[in-house]
């Protein structure tokens, strides 16, 4: 099973996409990797999804991705009687410790940290920033503020408190428990909310190690201003857009999302943009022009994927914003322009035979008219550096390991599947066929780009690369 376009799609689940049914709808519609937001839901939910999409896989025989994304130190308001209740401009709002389920009047804001560090006049962002309140008054276990902005707020809505500096650790307790937890149900790709600076990443990554692969949202500031030293170490970058246009005005991300997706794009490391991508599908079976003139913007600036969250974790049309994304993505992919705007964007390859290969791939597969490029990979990086090159072609990722299929597949142009290293020359081109064909990469007679490193079996840097008929 393949689907005809490069750019991903990640679906985040939640109680409108729990089912098997749900499940599968939204994969058929065109999800490459699925999201579980460990700010919502126990492991027992979690651990039932990924039961559901490992059973897909199998099933359908595509490698799919599974990004579990980790609260970190983010800031959330506790639960209302009844689910929600509404603030009303004008009005008194009062967070305070205890445990009580929130009304109009008060909600448990569960977070020691903001009590102690809180000012008069700071201003309280909720959901967003769609809920602002201003500070009155407050003591060790209470913050007494006016509702400046009203409306709906429901259980656990994320809180910003963007001109106070609070003293957070990058992983906090839930974090660890949460990590440990999605670690064992063998997620693909880990990714930290609110990362400020490199060593957040590198305290993750001893956490991890080789199980999974690294994403840092970027949605901070701080984070922004250490972009090159995060993007040494990270595996993957989300512009988490929600947070970032709270925590600064919302007309510094659209430059920040291009700065971001060029960056990364120069190191080859995959980025996901995210984040009321489709927003208004939360309640409506279409979007505005707007918002398709948003997600069509990510392609065009070259994002490896694009992310619904509310859309599909908790909206009214999750399997017609899944639509909507791939008919986007087909449409953008399908343009010229875009295809220039790739061509235009594309860097020097680095001095290393595995980049010299792969822009020779490139321009081979262009040149030919060849159906595919097939990249032999064992950690995948292999694959990074082809895609890095944006070539015309699909790139056919022929991997001995599942968990580098599976995390590739949140990565531009990739079609990743499970096959054994090659014995030798004619083995190599021999599976590069039967794949190609296999997975309706290629017909019978399309020449095929193969790039793969010898000695066979042995991983090390890949040095050769062979034309051949599928
Ligand atoms: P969140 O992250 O959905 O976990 O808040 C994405 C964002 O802030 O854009
Ligand atoms: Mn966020």
């Amino acid at each position: 099973m393949h689907r005809s376009r490069s750019t991903k799609i990640v679906a985040t689940l939640g109680p409108a996409t729990s089912t098997e049914e749900r499940i599968r709808a939204i994969f058929a519609a065109g999800v490459d990797v699925f999201r579980l937001n460990f700010s919502h839901g126990t492991v027992e939910d979690h651990r039932a999804r990924v039961d559901i999409i490992r059973a897909l896989e199998a099933e359908f025989g595509r490698p799919i991705g599974i990004l579990a994304d980790l609260q970190g130190p983010k800031i959330r308001v506790g639960t209302f009687v009844g689910d929600r209740a509404h603030l009303t401009p004008g009005q008194p709002f009062r967070l305070d410790m205890t445990k009580e389920p929130g009304t109009a009047k008060r909600a448990p804001l569960p977070h020691p940290e903001i009590f102690q560090a809180i000012q008069v006049g700071s201003t309280l962002l909720i959901d967003d920033g769609r809920i602002r309140l201003r500070v009155k008054k407050h003591t060790e276990d209470t913050i007494d503020t006016e509702v400046e902005i009203g409306g709906d707020v429901s259980n656990r809505k994320g809180v910003n408190v963007p001109d106070v500096l609070l003293p957070l650790s990058p992983l906090t307790d839930k974090d660890r428990r949460d990590l440990d937890s999605a670690l064992e149900l063998g997620v693909d790709w880990v990714a930290l909310s609110f990362v400020q600076r490199a060593d957040d990443i590198a305290e993750l990554r001893k956490l991890v190690g080789d199980r999974a692969a690294i994403m840092a949202k970027m949605e901070k500031p701080g984070a922004i201003e250490h972009l090159d030293d995060i993007l040494a170490i990270t595996d993957g970058l989300m512009v988490a857009r929600g947070d970032l246009g709270v925590e600064l005005p919302p007309e510094d991300v659209p430059p920040i999302q291009k700065m971001m997706l060029r960056a990364a794009r120069e190191l080859g490391k995959p980025v996901v943009v995210a984040t009321q991508m489709l927003d208004s599908m939360v309640h409506s079976p279409t979007p505005t022009r707007a918002e398709a003139s948003d997600v069509a913007t990510a392609v065009y600036d070259g994002a490896d994927a694009v992310m619904l969250s509310a859309e599909s974790a908790s909206g009214d049309y999750p399997v017609e914003a899944v639509q909507m994304m791939n008919r986007i993505l087909a449409r953008v992919e399908r343009d010229p322009i875009y295809r220039q705007i790739n061509d235009a964007s594309r860097h020097e390859p680095e001095a290393t035979s595995a980049d010299a290969i792969s822009a020779a791939a490139r321009q081979c597969a262009h040149t030919l008219s060849a159906a595919a490029i097939v990249t032999y990979t064992t950690s995948g990086s292999t694959t990074l550096r082809a895609a890095r090159e944006r070539p015309d072609v699909p790139i056919l990722c022929l991997t001995p390991k599942m968990a580098t299929a599976r995390r590739l597949a949140l990565v531009w142009g990739v079609h990743a599947a499970f096959a054994e290293d090659a014995h030798n020359f004619a083995d190599m081109v021999q599976r590069a066929r039967v794949m190609a064909l296999q997975e309706k990469l290629a017909r019978p007679d399309d020449r095929l780009v193969i790039t793969a490193g010898v000695p066979f079996g042995t991983p090390g840097a890949t040095n050769i690369l062979r034309i051949a008929r599928a």
